[in-house]
């Protein structure tokens, strides 16, 4: 077994020369800055730890999101980006961790934002300071999130805002949030939307958690009463928000299908360092599979990272990576149960292993809804990559 999962999975034909140097130059660079570790009863204290790593290896030239220098980061080639999640999962880093400022809030200003906001908001991010969850689900609005139900009413230089969000990742602990309302009131589906930035110690937002069965309670359920947010948090033209919050759905899954790609690889290489050589053997074909499907999943992120694929295609191949990561996610839960056996359930207290390994069993379902649902990723395929009809 090597230390890196990633050394022997193909694709390295994919990198070349400068990609294997930014590798080394990572893998120094973590082998000296050791990530925090991760503990999912402190997650306040957990996620702002790992955020301040974030924020070292951002001075030593390695920011986490690709953001331009104007803004404080470096921006990255996307086979650099896979490169540097490749190596933060194989020293145990939460990719997680402020996903809503890295991979929706970046690349969402650097489209559609303003220079005022890119300067206001980019820098902490990059500097692992501020921290971002996103405000889009409503109790009747998930897949089909157009029918949110939140109004937002301009009045002078600001714009008040009621209703309800929910399953909002981390929104008890952020410190901002990437807000979707309907400003128009007659504006249907997609018309009439629009996207606002939120400060959550505003006045009017509440964010009470909500405990989920593995004892965790990552996600929250946000209140706006009346809240009054500045108009210049606005992203793009009033009403017009829904191409931005289009982008940062199609800029979620990407991030979501390269980051847990690699984390469950890393994770996979774990297992089977820890698994007794019978029960390998026992379960060989489920090992292989999931290696195979792995390998795959690199290879469909190499691609991306490629580029030319276009950008219907693009979206297509972010949905299948998201897919196939969901269903790994669930498949490494069940062969860890296979090759660990009673130590999965039966732990004694104490043994945190265990207790993270029995969290991540009963997570494990959770990546095939986050982000979109299987179904949903099915029809982006559907549509995007084979062009069959809506
Ligand atoms: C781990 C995790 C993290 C999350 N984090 C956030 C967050 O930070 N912020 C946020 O705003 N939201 C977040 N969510 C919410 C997530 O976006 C929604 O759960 C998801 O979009 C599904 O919406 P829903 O739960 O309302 O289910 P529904 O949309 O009600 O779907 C119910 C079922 O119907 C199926 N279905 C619905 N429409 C169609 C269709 N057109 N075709 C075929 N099948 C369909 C779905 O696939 C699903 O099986 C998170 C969810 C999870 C699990």
């Amino acid at each position: 077994v090597t230390r890196h999962p990633f050394d022997r999975l193909p694709g390295a034909a994919a990198l070349d020369e400068r990609d294997q140097e930014f590798r080394a130059g990572i893998r120094a660079l973590l082998a000296e800055h050791p990530a925090p570790p991760y503990d999912s009863a402190e997650m306040g204290p957990s996620i702002r730890a790992a955020m301040a790593w974030q924020g070292t290896l951002a001075a030593h030239g390695y920011p986490v999101p690709s953001c331009p220098r104007a803004y404080g980061g470096v921006e990255r080639s996307p086979a650099e980006q896979l490169i540097q999640a490749e190596e933060m999962a194989a020293v145990g880093a939460q990719f997680s961790v402020n996903i809503a400022g890295i991979s929706m809030l970046t690349p969402l200003l650097l489209a559609h934002g303003t220079d005022q906001q890119r300067e206001r908001w980019l820098p902490p991010v990059v500097a692992g300071q501020e921290l971002w969850t996103q405000l889009f689900s409503e109790p009747g609005a998930g897949s089909d999130l157009f029918a949110l139900r939140t109004t937002g009413t301009v009045a002078g230089d600001v714009i008040r805002v009621s209703g309800q969000k929910v399953w909002n990742s981390w929104a008890t602990v952020a410190d901002h949030g990437i807000l979707l309302v309907r400003t128009d009131p007659d504006g249907r589906g997609k018309r009439g939307i629009s996207c606002l930035l939120v400060d959550m110690a505003t006045p009017g937002i509440t964010a009470r958690p909500i405990r989920q069965m593995n004892g965790t309670h990552e996600f929250a359920e946000v209140f706006l009463d009346d809240a009054e947010i500045p108009l210049a948090n606005l992203v793009g033209e009033l009403h017009q928000g829904a191409g931005a919050a289009l982008r940062v759905l199609a800029a979620e899954r990407s991030g979501l299908s390269m980051g847990f790609y690699a984390l469950l690889a890393a994770e996979f290489e774990a297992l089977l360092a820890q698994a007794s050589t019978a029960r390998l053997r026992r379960h060989e074909d489920a090992v292989l599979d999931l290696w195979i499907d792995l390998a795959t999943a690199r290879l469909g992120a190499l691609r991306l990272a490629g580029g030319g694929t276009g950008e219907a295609a693009a979206m297509g191949i972010a949905a299948a990576g998201k897919m196939g990561v969901g269903d790994m996610s669930m498949r490494l839960a069940y062969l860890r149960a296979d090759l660990l056996g009673p130590r999965l359930t039966g732990y004694p207290e104490g043994d945190r292993l265990a207790a993270a390994m029995a969290e991540q069993f009963t997570g494990a379902l959770a990546f095939s809804l986050g982000g979109g649902t299987h179904q949903m990723q099915r029809n982006a395929i559907a549509e995007g990559l084979l062009g069959m009809p809506r």
